[in-house]
């Protein structure tokens, strides 16, 4: 089983890292890519790189085998839909390899506004890392979502890995109430973000003078 986790990275911190562990060591992944996606248009900090953000994601990444910094959307010309990541990959790695698509809860509540939304469990399986300040119960007010969980929830890990895509599984991670807006905020603001994210991140970020 392989599994993907998507994000901004602006930057990667870790709330981002600490989960990602645990969920690839918690359902065994063989792997787990790391893909920084394109900056969105509507939430520009213009001063910040995609090689930059990119590059404190690898630095954050060195030296655990379980993370593959993958950085195709950063390549691609457009939008970055996960869609087509996520049928790029499917190419790669076979029909019949288990892929997981790791979200935060957040990230879960919003897959109806996504690109051809849709289609996204015909290629994954979706696993939804709880994250602080959103719960479960908020599920049930939007209609869009509890109708996908009465299809595709499944009750256990061993379900994903027995099939290709198409279910939805829960997975307990720490929770770590850190947030990339956090972050840029206390570096604008002259406050010290160490213990937020790693070290070289942190070095990286002064000696580049970034998100002042
Ligand atoms: P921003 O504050 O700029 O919105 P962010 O910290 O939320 O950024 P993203 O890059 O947007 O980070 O998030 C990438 C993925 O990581 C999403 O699936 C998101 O739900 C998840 N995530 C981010 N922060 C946490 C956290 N503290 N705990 C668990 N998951 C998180």
């Amino acid at each position: 089983m392989r599994g993907i986790f998507g994000g901004t990275f602006d930057p990667i911190h870790f709330g981002h890292l600490r989960p990602a562990l645990e969920l690839a060591e918690g359902l065994g992944l063989e792997e787990l890519r790391i893909i920084p996606s394109a900056q969105p248009p509507h939430r520009g900090t213009p001063e910040v790189t995609a090689a930059q953000r990119l590059t404190m994601v690898e630095l954050a990444c060195a030296g655990e085998w379980r993370f593959v910094v993958d950085d195709r959307e950063l390549r691609r010309d457009g939008p970055s839909y996960t869609l087509l990541t996520l049928q790029e990959l499917r190419q790669a790695w076979g029909e019949h390899e288990s892929v997981v698509l790791c979200l935060g809860l957040d990230a879960f509540l919003g897959l109806p506004s996504w690109h051809q939304w849709e289609r996204i469990l015909g290629h994954c399986h979706i696993v939804v890392a709880h994250r602080p300040g959103w719960h479960i119960e908020a599920l049930a007010e939007d209609e869009t979502i509890a109708a996908l969980l009465d299809t595709h929830r499944v009750d256990s890990v061993a379900e994903l890995e027995t099939t290709s895509a198409g279910g939805i599984w829960f997975q307990p991670v720490s929770q770590l109430a850190i947030s990339a807006t956090e972050i840029r905020q206390r570096v604008r603001e002259g406050q010290s973000i160490r213990y937020l994210t790693p070290q070289v991140v942190v070095e990286y970020i002064a000696g580049e003078g970034l998100y002042l």
